[in-house]
């Protein structure tokens, strides 16, 4: 098992990680949310960028730092390589002479970095508060309990969990151990289909699919052609997930009630909204989106997706772009000058929280203490954990 995970039902009711999330309060049973272990430079130091240079300058082939297309500005200037999770720790592995990782994203994208990577490589994330909501919706214990309703529903042996990959690691080793797999938001379909193809018969096939709901959904209904009915949702607060028996013997799609809470905040009304404020604006939005934003779309797909299609528009075209904010507008700025013309989806600020933990200090602090021979703010996945996850993680490396 990895380390203790928050619970966090954001949609649900308050709690003390949506505290966390805010930059307040610290969750004792959890590494994350813990103060920063070092003395943090004060965001206001004016040699902060001059700091972060030299400490990487020091390092030199000994770091590689990841930066996610969802970090900030003040830290993908350091970045080596940027990209999606799945991305960013296959480049880290292709890296051997990299004794340090820094993973400039969240905590699940920082294990599945240690996951791929050598046993002599050292996956680092510069602020331990840096969880993902998402990710944290979906417990071991509350998997575990959810495969037991599955067991007494008398369905367990026909269904295959795919796992996305904002996931803990926990959540991957299960997935390894049922004979699942991972998928990413770019493959989303193929595993789909490879899991109805691994039962006895596809017609009775069924898939569990975790943490987001929105994800699974929309690749079961836009991408394979299934209906709404087909898909039930299985809460983790509820009794036997709010589901009877006969609802997951019907079900070919059993759904993990988890959500982006990013991309959930998109709505029909923010669509309408846009093409009513921008003529001619073409919507394109990650399939973390909900399903009416989804279907309301003219595109759809992954952050890699996106920018590809956004380098390959034509001068003059309008999008409107339903994705965090902090790539949003690093796109905007790039594709200004090719007259472009790039818009957030919503009207609202819709930043990820937690990836916006990782700032500048953090990253100086991180530097520094490698740069003097401080190992700080590890993360390291168990072996059994380590081997299981790796498992589903293969499976999805041999995805047809
Ligand atoms: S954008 Fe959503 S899925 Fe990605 S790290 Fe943030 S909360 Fe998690």
């Amino acid at each position: 098992m990895t380390t203790a995970q928050p619970r966090t039902d954001l949609d649900v009711q308050p709690t003390p990680l949506a505290l966390l999330l805010l930059g307040r309060e610290a969750d004792p049973t959890s590494e994350r949310g813990v103060d920063c272990p070092g003395d943090l430079p004060s965001p206001s130091d004016p040699d902060l960028v001059a700091r972060a240079r030299a400490a990487k300058e020091k390092l030199g082939d000994k770091v590689f730092v990841l930066g996610h297309h969802y970090q900030r500005d003040e830290v993908i200037q350091f970045a080596d390589v940027t990209g999606d999770s799945f991305k960013l720790a296959r480049d880290a592995a292709a890296r051997p002479e990299a004794e340090y990782i820094v993973f400039c994203g969240v905590h699940f994208m920082a294990e599945s970095a240690d996951i791929l990577t050598s046993d002599e490589q050292k996956v680092v994330l510069p602020d331990l508060a840096a969880g993902c909501s998402m990710a944290d919706m979906a417990t071991a214990e509350q998997v575990a309990e959810c495969w037991d309703v599955l067991s007494e529903a008398g369905v367990a042996d026909q269904v295959v969990p795919v796992a996305y990959m904002n996931s803990s690691a926990d959540i991957k080793a299960f997935t390894g151990r049922h004979g699942g797999t991972i998928c990413t938001s770019s493959n989303a379909k193929r595993a789909l289909e490879w899991a109805f193809d691994q039962g006895q018969d596809p017609a009775t096939t069924k898939i569990l699919f975790l943490p987001d709901q929105h994800l699974g959904r929309n690749t079961a209904v836009r991408d394979l052609g299934m209906s709404l009915e087909d898909c039930v949702v299985y809460n983790p607060h509820k009794p036997n997930g709010g589901l009877t028996a006969e609802q997951l013997r019907d079900a070919r799609m059993i759904l993990w009630r988890g959500h982006c809470s990013v991309h959930g905040r998109f709505s029909l009304e923010s669509v309408e909204d846009v093409r009513a404020r921008v003529p001619g604006v073409n919507v394109l939005v990650h399939p973390e989106c909900r399903h009416e934003v989804v279907a309301a779309a003219d595109l759809v797909g992954s952050t890699e997706y996106i920018i590809k299609t956004l380098e390959a528009a034509p001068r003059g075209s309008k999008w409107a772009i339903g994705t965090e904010l902090n790539l949003v507008r690093r796109l905007a700025n790039r594709f200004a000058a090719e007259d472009k013309e790039i818009v957030f989806l919503d009207r609202t600020v819709c930043f990820c929280s937690t990836m916006n933990r990782i700032d500048l200090p953090h990253l100086v602090w991180t530097l520094e203490s490698l740069a003097e021979g401080n190992l700080v703010n590890r993360i390291e996945v168990d072996e059994e954990t380590e081997d299981f996850a790796k498992l589903a993680l293969e499976r999805m490396l041999a995805l047809p």
